[in-house]
């Protein structure tokens, strides 16, 4: 038995090992050492059986399974949703070669605007397609807010006695686009809760929005995790298909059905665990949420990354 002592951080008397007030560890005069740190940071980064590298193992192999724990009261096994999420986010902000869901500016605005910015370019006859894109659905309503900023560019350049360079404004509009798209991802998850909360409102047990916040921040992290993952692949096998003298197009569509399966599987599979029922249930919660995702994006992401790019560019 090891004598009583105060805990070294909140002061309460302690018996054992760790503090049954605040968790800390018995706190020793070695602790003080560049060994304790040391031997701390290798701890954090080698323990696989630690919260974090188990709760992304779960977050892509046992779909939902964190957000039902959460909602039964089972947490401090899994670190939390939400740190999780920033985790998948961070890991989505590194991947160098992911831009799924990041669009260039010939995408977002119609081609109509797009000719102002580069009249040269799409003069010439093979540029003609995009040049006449009929732009996103929220093209229209942000085109003004467009146009602004290219008569500002354009003036800048004139005071400067310089020519305005079109090519140079998309050029950085694009570079800002990719990295303000990667840190709003999270705006989806909002809207994917609000439909899993209509979709399973009549249903009882009722869930607390939070409960739908939870399982929506868990099926966005597993695209942000997945999206990394997929693309190596994609890209090795464009590059053998490529060896074998074959066109490129049909692998890369392969590769896109095969990942919204993957994507639709494990959405119905998670809707299974935390909201129970029958496949046919799980399976149209899945669709829905997806469906949720896309009018997101298409709605609320895509004008809000224009705009945000467009402004801090
Ligand atoms: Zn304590």
């Amino acid at each position: 038995m090891q004598p009583s002592v105060a805990c070294a951080n909140c002061g309460a008397p302690m018996e054992g090992e760790y503090c049954g007030s605040c968790g800390q560890r018995r706190f020793r005069p070695e602790d003080r050492r560049l060994a304790a740190l040391l031997r701390d940071g290798f701890d954090a980064l080698t323990d696989l059986d630690g919260r974090l590298w188990r709760s992304l193992r779960a977050l892509m192999l046992q779909p939902g399974r964190i957000a039902r724990d959460w909602s039964d009261g089972r947490r401090a096994y899994w670190i939390s949703p939400i740190r999780l999420f920033l985790l998948a986010n961070l890991l989505y902000f590194l991947a160098p070669v992911v831009s799924d869901l990041d669009l260039p500016l010939h995408n977002q605005v119609r081609g109509e605007a797009y000719r102002q910015l580069v009249p040269e370019w799409c003069a010439e006859p093979g540029n003609a397609p995009v040049c006449a894109w009929p732009g996103q659905f929220h093209s229209r309503l942000t085109e003004p807010a467009f146009l602004h900023a290219l008569a500002i560019e354009r003036s800048a350049a004139a005071a400067r006695g310089e020519r305005f360079d079109g090519a140079g404004f998309e050029q950085r509009y694009n570079a800002q686009s990719a990295a303000i798209g990667k840190l709003l991802v999270i705006v989806h998850v909002p809207f994917v809760a609000l439909m899993l909360w209509l979709a399973t409102r009549l249903k009882p047990p009722r869930r607390y929005y939070a409960e739908h916040f939870v399982v929506a921040l868990g099926l966005v992290s597993f695209i942000l995790v997945l999206m990394p993952l997929v693309k190596p692949l994609l890209w090795l096998a464009m590059l053998a298909h490529r060896g074998l003298g074959l066109p490129g197009g049909y692998i890369g569509a392969l590769f896109g059905y095969a990942s919204l399966a993957v994507v639709l599987v494990h959405f119905a599979l998670a809707c299974r665990r935390c909201y129970g029922g029958g496949p046919a249930r799980a399976a149209t919660l899945g669709l829905l949420a997806f469906l949720a995702l896309g009018l997101a994006s298409l709605f609320v992401y895509r004008p809000l990354q224009f705009l945000l790019a467009l402004w801090t560019m």
